[in-house]
């Protein structure tokens, strides 16, 4: 529920109600804005209805948020937001490419490929050092290990480091050294992960479950926001259909769809979207001109020895052609690209 104060009410009003609603097991929320105030109040319908805000001399409006998500929708917080991992916005005019290997292989793999993402444009580096596998018998990172290397090399490129966390027994480790935590499509709603993920002070890139509604999608991500974090960046990464021909399919409606709806930025990941090293860049390019905030790509400084997902990861070269190709889409969109 959203209730806006007459810009005559004074600031213990808002406190007054603040109270009100917090007495009620409701969560309340403060906007205060440059003309008015607007207070939140989240929690059951039933219990919202009762508190008769409307009455309340100081109140100009009550309005109900229709969304069944509510701190992650538009209709409360009008404006996008900015996520920050390190030096690098996702959100605002600029778009952000984060790409890297599907996970860490050996230092000198995860340097070389993180070396020559950068020399490219990419803003920010992505790798596993815990690998979702379908087959316990594939190689399903190096853990503890590969979180070190990890770090590692984004200290020596300076590139911000995303990756991802399945358990939350690995959150402590990985908040240590990593800039910004991934949940993956596996996980978008292991509903204690995304609790304990929701307590910590790391952006978060949650991607989309391969069966997931985008209805789910944004309540997996009202999970995090209302556990505290509201630093959280959604991914398209493609769902399953009777399609075949492709590993997944890209479901870009979901990006103007998401961005109508909700504040929060929204990146595509062509690589798992496709599974397919040719359909990458196309389908970022159409990812760009939808309005992605940004593109989320598995390159590999050589993806015929890669421990997973060689087949969809770009070469070097792929990807520096891929930054060329996006540039003119970009601008076309009214964005830019570093
Ligand atoms: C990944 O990013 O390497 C990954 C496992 O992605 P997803 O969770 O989307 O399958
Ligand atoms: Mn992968």
């Amino acid at each position: 529920m959203i209730i806006v104060l007459k810009p005559e009410a004074p600031a213990e009003t808002a406190q007054e109600l603040l109270d009100r609603i917090s007495s009620k097991g409701l969560k309340p929320l403060h906007m205060p804005g440059s003309e008015r105030v607007v207070l939140g109040a989240l929690g059951d319908e039933r219990v919202l209805a009762e508190l008769n805000l409307i009455s309340h001399p100081m109140v100009e409006s009550v309005k109900a948020i229709l969304a069944p998500y509510k701190l992650v929708s538009r209709e409360l917080h009008p404006h996008d937001s900015v996520v920050r991992i390190g030096e690098l916005a996702i959100g605002g005019r600029a778009l952000a490419v984060i790409a890297g290997p599907c996970a860490v292989e050996t230092h000198e793999q995860t340097l070389n490929t993180a070396r020559a993402v950068k020399a490219a444009g990419a803003g920010g580096f992505r790798a596993g050092a815990y690998k979702p596998r379908t087959s316990p018998y594939k190689f399903s990172g190096h853990g503890p290990e590969g979180l070190r290397i990890l770090r590692e090399v984004g200290d020596e490129t300076g590139l911000p480091v995303v990756t991802e966390v399945m358990d939350t027994a690995d959150l402590d480790a990985i908040v240590e050294l990593a800039d910004a935590l991934q949940i993956g499509a596996r996980n978008m709603q292991n509903f204690s992960l995304l609790r304990a993920v929701g307590q910590v002070r790391k952006p978060v890139l949650l991607k989309r479950g391969m069966s997931a509604t985008i209805e789910e999608l944004l309540l997996a991500a009202e999970y995090l926001l209302s556990a505290g974090n509201d630093q959280v960046v959604l991914c398209e990464r493609g769902i399953r259909t009777f399609e075949r021909a492709t590993r997944n399919t890209l479901d870009l409606n979901a990006v103007p769809y998401i961005k109508q709806r909700s504040h929060l930025p929204v990146v595509v990941d062509p690589s798992h979207g496709t599974g397919v090293r040719d359909l990458v860049a196309p389908m970022a390019l159409a990812a760009v001109a939808c309005g992605a905030d940004g593109i989320l790509v598995e390159v590999h400084e050589n993806p015929v020895m890669a421990l997973s997902d060689g087949e969809q990861s770009l070469y070097p070269e792929g990807f520096e052609a891929l930054m060329a190709q996006l540039r003119p889409v970009a601008a076309a969109v009214g964005r830019t690209l570093g």
